[in-house]
C-alpha cells in the first residue's frame, strides 16, 4: 500500500472547507482538518472523526500554526466569507487573511508542501469590466465596509506570491466566486440563504436596491472540482472559478419564490455601501489550463440546496437573527 498524502485544510468545519474534507478523503488523502470555530460548524465534519485518516484541530490560524508530521498540501479556506461576518468580525477577519497566510506560507516552507489559498472575486471590488478575467486589477475600496476581506485578501495573494517568486514556494491562487450548496449557514446573510430563509418563514423576501445588480452563482460540487483539479497542476498565477450564469438579484428572488411555491413578496432595502453592482466570472483560463467548466444548472442545485435547508431543525429555521455565532 502507497503512503497517503497528508493535506492541511483550514476553515475544515466551514462550507467549503467542509466539502474539501471529504473530497480528500474520497480521494484516500490522509486529511488533517483546522478551524476554531467561529463560523464553522462542527456538525459538517462530524461523520468524518470516525476515520482513521481523519484528524481535527481547534485551532485559530491567526496565531502560530504547528502539524506534527509530513505534510504535502495546505488549503487555507478559513475566513469569514459573509458580508454580514466581516462587518461583524473586521479584525478576525483582517488577521486570519493576513497574519494567518503568513504563518501557513511559513508552515508550507518548512515542511515543502504545496499551498492553495482560497481568494475571491472581491479582489476585483465593484467591477468596472464585465465579465472580470484574472488580468483585470479591480476596483476596491480599501476603507469602506468590505475592505477588511478585500484587502485581506488581496494581501494574502500578494504575499502567497512573494512566497512563490522569493522562496520558490509551490503556490495556487483560485479566485472563488460566489457558491452555493449544503452546509452554507442559513443565516450567515447571504442572498441566498437570506431568500430561502424567509420564503420558508413565510416573510418577504429583502431585496437590496432595485434588485438589478449581478451576481452569478456556481454550485458548489463545481467549485471543489475546479479547486482539485488547480491543486494538480503546475499552474501559479491566479484562476478564476466560478459559473458564469449571471442573473440580476431581482430575478434571482423570483426563481427563489418559484422553486419554493411561496407566493412571497420581494420588497426593496436599501443597497448596502459598495455592493458590486455585476459580478460574472471569465473562465477562459480554467477552461483552458484545468480543462474545467461548471456542470450543474442553478435549477438543478438549488433544489438540492433548498432541500438541505428544509432539513435543518425548525428552530434553526425560525432564527433569523445574523448574530448567531457558534462562540
Ligand atoms: N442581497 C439582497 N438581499 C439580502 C442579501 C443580499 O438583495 O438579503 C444582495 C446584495 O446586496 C448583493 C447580492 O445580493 O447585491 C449578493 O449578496 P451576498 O451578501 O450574497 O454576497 P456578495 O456577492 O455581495 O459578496
Amino acid at each position: 500500500m502507497t503512503e497517503r498524502k497528508r493535506i492541511l485544510i483550514t476553515g475544515a468545519a466551514g462550507f467549503l472547507g467542509s466539502h474539501l474534507c471529504d473530497r480528500f478523503i474520497k480521494e484516500d488523502y490522509h486529511v488533517i482538518g483546522m478551524d476554531n470555530l467561529i463560523t464553522g460548524d462542527l456538525r459538517n465534519i462530524e461523520h468524518l472523526f470516525k476515520l482513521e485518516n481523519f484528524e481535527f484541530y481547534n485551532h485559530d490560524v491567526s496565531k502560530f500554526v504547528y502539524v506534527p508530521g509530513e505534510l504535502h498540501y495546505i488549503l487555507h479556506f478559513a475566513s469569514p466569507a459573509s458580508p454580514i461576518d466581516y462587518l461583524k468580525i473586521p479584525i478576525q477577519t483582517l488577521k486570519v487573511g493576513s497574519l494567518g497566510t503568513h504563518n501557513l506560507l511559513g508552515l508550507a516552507r518548512n515542511k515543502k508542501a504545496r499551498m492553495l489559498i482560497a481568494s475571491t472575486s472581491e479582489v476585483y471590488g465593484d467591477p468596472n469590466i464585465n465579465p472580470q478575467p484574472e488580468e483585470y486589477w479591480g476596483n476596491v475600496n480599501p476603507v469602506g465596509p468590505r475592505g477588511v476581506y478585500d484587502e485581506a485578501k488581496r494581501f494574502q495573494e500578494a504575499i502567497t506570491m512573494a512566497y512563490h517568486t522569493f522562496h520558490g514556494l509551490e503556490t495556487r491562487i483560485v479566485r472563488i466566486f460566489n457558491t452555493y450548496g449544503p452546509r452554507m449557514r442559513l443565516n450567515d446573510g447571504r442572498v441566498l440563504p437570506a431568500f430561502i430563509g424567509q420564503a420558508l418563514r413565510g416573510e418577504p423576501l429583502t431585496m437590496f436596491g432595485d434588485g438589478s445588480q449581478t451576481r452569478s452563482f456556481c454550485y458548489v460540487d463545481d467549485l471543489i472540482e475546479g479547486i482539485y483539479r488547480l491543486l494538480h497542476s503546475d499552474y501559479a498565477q491566479p484562476v478564476n472559478i466560478g459559473n458564469p450564469d449571471e442573473i440580476t438579484i431581482k430575478q434571482f428572488g423570483e426563481e427563489i419564490i418559484k422553486l419554493t411555491g411561496t407566493n412571497q413578496e420581494l420588497i426593496s432595502l436599501p443597497l448596502p455601501t459598495d455592493d458590486p453592482k455585476q459580478r460574472r466570472p471569465d473562465i477562459t483560463k480554467a477552461k483552458a489550463i484545468l480543462g474545467w467548466e461548471p456542470k450543474v444548472s442553478r435549477s438543478e442545485g438549488l433544489k438540492i440546496t433548498l432541500e438541505y435547508f428544509k432539513s435543518l431543525p425548525e428552530h434553526e429555521i425560525n432564527h433569523k437573527d445574523f448574530t448567531y455565532y457558534n462562540k
